[in-house]
C-alpha cells in the first residue's frame, strides 16, 4: 500500500511538472483559462497542393501536425468553454477542449474560420442547440445557405445575433467584437476582446491592413494583456516577391515596423497566429523565428495556456 501510494505520489508529481512545464503560465484549476488549439491559416499545413519545403520535408513531422486558428476560453467554476472559431481541423480541436463548447463565437466567412460547423450536423456529432454567437451579415448567411441552413432547422447550432455594440456576458467574461476590414465577400469580419476578471485578450486572426482600420493598434494595445493577431505572411518572398500593397494582410514584418516604437511592455502582449504554411514563424526554431522574439514578440503555439 505504501508502495502504491508513493507511486501515486511520483506519477502526480510527473504530471503536475509536465503540465507547469508545458504551459505558458501555470493555471490554478478554478480560474478562467485560455488555450490556443491551432494557429495556422485557413488552409492549414500541410496545405493542398503544396509541393515546397514547408510541407514535404518528412523531417517537420511534428509541424505537420500543426491546425488552424482558433481558441477555447474555459470557466472551471461554471464548466463552461467557448470555442473561438470552428476551423478545417474541429474534430482534433474538439478533443482538446474542456467541455462541450456552451458557445461557439464565430469571426468571419472564410473557410478557415467556420467551415468546421459542418461536423456538427446530422451526418456527424448531431449537436444539439450549441449556441452560435455571430454578426449579422454572418447571420444571414448561415441561416440563407446550405449546408449551414440545415444546421439551424434541425436546431443543432442556435443562432445568436450579436453586434459591435454589444458585450456578451457569460460567467465571469465579458465578449465583445471589433469589426475589422478584410475581403468580405459573404459576412462582415470582426476580431473579439474577450474579458476576463484579470486579464483581458484581442483575437484579431484577419486583416486587410492596420492602416485601414479605423482604430489605432497602439491605443487597443493599452488596453489588452494579449493581443492574438494576424501574422498570415512574415515578408513579401513568401509571396513571389508581390508588391506589399497588394497583400491583404499586414505582413509580420509591417506590424512590427509599424509596433517597434511603442514601449516594450506593449510590444510584449503580442503574439502572432494565424500563419500561413510558407511562413517560416511556424517553426519555433527558424531564425526568423528567433529574430521576433528578439524584437520583443511573441508566436502563439499550440497548447500555451494564459490566465484570464
Ligand atoms: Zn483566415
Ligand atoms: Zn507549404
Ligand atoms: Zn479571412
Amino acid at each position: 500500500m505504501k508502495l502504491f501510494l508513493s507511486k501515486i505520489i511520483l506519477f502526480s508529481f510527473v504530471v503536475t511538472n509536465f503540465f507547469i512545464g508545458y504551459c505558458q503560465i501555470n493555471v490554478p484549476i478554478n480560474s478562467p483559462f485560455l488555450k490556443i488549439l491551432g494557429t495556422v491559416q485557413d488552409g492549414g499545413l500541410p496545405h493542398i497542393g503544396c509541393q515546397k519545403t514547408c510541407c514535404t520535408n518528412p523531417s517537420l513531422e511534428l509541424k505537420q501536425k500543426l491546425k488552424v486558428t482558433a481558441l477555447s476560453v474555459t470557466q472551471p467554476k461554471i464548466k463552461s468553454t467557448l470555442l473561438f472559431e470552428a476551423t478545417p481541423d474541429i474534430i482534433s480541436q474538439w478533443n482538446l477542449l474542456e467541455n462541450i463548447p456552451s458557445a461557439i463565437f464565430l469571426t468571419h466567412a472564410h473557410m478557415g474560420h467556420y467551415s468546421g460547423l459542418i461536423h456538427l450536423g446530422r451526418e456527424a456529432l448531431g449537436a444539439q442547440n450549441i449556441p452560435v454567437y455571430v454578426m449579422p451579415r454572418m447571420n444571414t448567411f448561415l441561416k440563407q445557405n446550405a449546408p449551414w441552413s440545415q444546421l439551424v432547422s434541425l436546431k443543432n447550432i442556435a443562432l445568436n445575433e450579436i453586434d459591435v455594440n454589444s458585450k456578451s456576458s457569460i460567467g465571469q467574461l465579458y465578449i465583445t467584437p471589433i469589426l475589422v476590414p478584410h475581403r468580405d465577400e459573404f459576412s462582415e469580419t470582426v476580431g473579439y476582446k474577450i474579458e476576463g476578471p484579470k486579464k483581458t485578450v484581442l483575437f484579431l486572426p484577419d486583416i486587410d491592413k492596420w492602416s485601414l482600420w479605423e482604430m489605432n493598434l497602439s491605443q487597443v494595445l493599452q488596453t489588452v494583456d494579449y493581443a492574438f493577431i494576424d501574422g498570415t505572411f512574415f515578408d513579401e518572398s513568401e509571396l513571389n516577391y508581390r508588391p506589399i500593397e497588394e497583400i491583404p494582410h499586414p505582413l509580420v514584418k509591417e506590424t512590427i515596423a509599424l509596433i517597434k516604437t511603442y514601449s516594450k511592455r506593449l510590444r510584449n502582449k503580442v503574439y502572432f497566429i494565424h500563419m500561413n504554411h510558407t511562413n517560416p514563424m511556424l517553426d519555433p526554431e527558424s531564425r526568423v523565428s528567433k529574430w521576433v522574439l528578439e524584437q520583443g514578440f511573441n508566436i502563439a503555439r499550440e497548447g500555451q495556456i494564459f490566465k484570464l
